[in-house]
């Protein structure tokens, strides 16, 4: 039997499974704290590896880890979620260790690459997956192949920039979509309309959570529908742009903040009617959620794995890939 090990590392937690061949139903499945901010990450992640290994059977790794990161060299850049990982070579020291291949990229390219090999963008060619939650993430998937660009950094979607003018994103540069459309962007865009004398039933708090949004407008609370309308209007502007580059038959939508349906998705839709650059664009383009939940990082990271072992073998068969 030939398995492979998926690993999702977040900021809470670090999960690994073990997966045989031709099945997304792990054998192993094990899960433990990341700790990230506290030193011995890496030792955390040998452990949760080991508590899954069986030795003589594993193929590959596959690794969903927070970026920015090198999917090519295999090295995490940095990421703030975990400190002590500046320019960490993770998949090089992983592959020394257990002597198999190790495959790493993002957990936002990989939750898409889950959703088209195994959730609801199976069987398009040409897909655009967004997560917005606490950021905005992406993964496209063109012709066939997960994106990934020459450096590895392909498919920043929440840092596109639709307003320069617009609030400061996460990254420190204003006005990319993350700062319109994340979790945190709608509830200081409701903080700053109570500071403004708006009136409310929400009490202006920096720690308001989209969910907590989304019960006051679904009351008929003003300022909360206003809020998910206008990160609606700003995502219809952002997905136009992506329409325009892409050209996918499917966008899904992953993430917490995409649990409030229709109060986000009717200004979305009305607003990329309006910004798409031809409305043939949305002939026959399906927009759904995506189907896979929290398990998006170890099924991305068990495709990323698979997938690249496929290639290495049509490479070593001396067939174009
Ligand atoms: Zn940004």
């Amino acid at each position: 039997m030939s398995l492979i090990i998926a690993i999702d590392i977040g900021g809470t937690h670090i999960r690994t499974a073990a997966y045989p061949p031709g099945s997304i139903k792990p054998l192993a499945h094990h899960k433990t704290r990341s700790l990230a901010q506290t030193p011995g990450v890496f030792d955390r992640l040998l452990k949760a590896i080991e508590a899954v290994w069986q030795e003589g059977k594993v193929s590959a790794l596959g690794i969903a880890s927070p970026g920015p990161l090198d999917p090519h060299s295999g090295i995490i850049l940095d990421t703030p979620n975990i400190p002590e990982w500046a320019n960490f070579p993770v998949a090089p020291k992983l592959s020394e260790r257990f002597g198999v291949p190790v495959y790493l990229d993002n957990d936002a390219n990989l939750a898409g690459l889950a959703e088209w090999q195994y959730g609801a963008g199976r069987g398009h060619s040409d897909m655009v997956y967004l997560t917005i939650s606490t950021g905005v993430g992406g993964g496209v998937i063109s012709n066939n192949h997960l994106i990934q660009g020459y450096r590895g950094m392909g498919a920043e979607l929440g840092h596109m920039m639709i307003d320069p003018n617009g609030p400061l994103c996460g990254c420190g540069h204003p006005g990319h979509i993350e700062s319109f459309s994340s979790g945190p962007a709608i509830a200081r865009y409701v903080n700053e309309r109570i500071q403004a004398g708006d009136k409310t039933t929400l009490q202006a708090d920096p720690n308001l959570t989209p969910a907590q949004i989304a019960d006051a407008a679904l009351k008929g609370d003003r300022l909360a529908i206003s809020a998910y309308a206008r990160a609606g209007e700003y995502l219809g502007m952002a997905v136009a742009n992506y329409l325009a580059i892409f050209d996918p038959s499917i966008l899904i939508f992953g993430g917490g903040v995409s649990q409030a349906g229709d109060l986000l998705f009717k200004p979305f839709e009305e607003s990329l009617r309006r910004h798409v650059f031809h409305p043939h664009y949305l002939d026959n383009l399906t927009i759904t959620r995506a189907a896979l939940g929290d398990d998006a990082g170890l099924l991305g990271a068990l495709a990323l794995a698979r997938l690249s072992l496929a290639e290495k073998e049509k490479v070593s068969a001396g067939q174009d890939v």
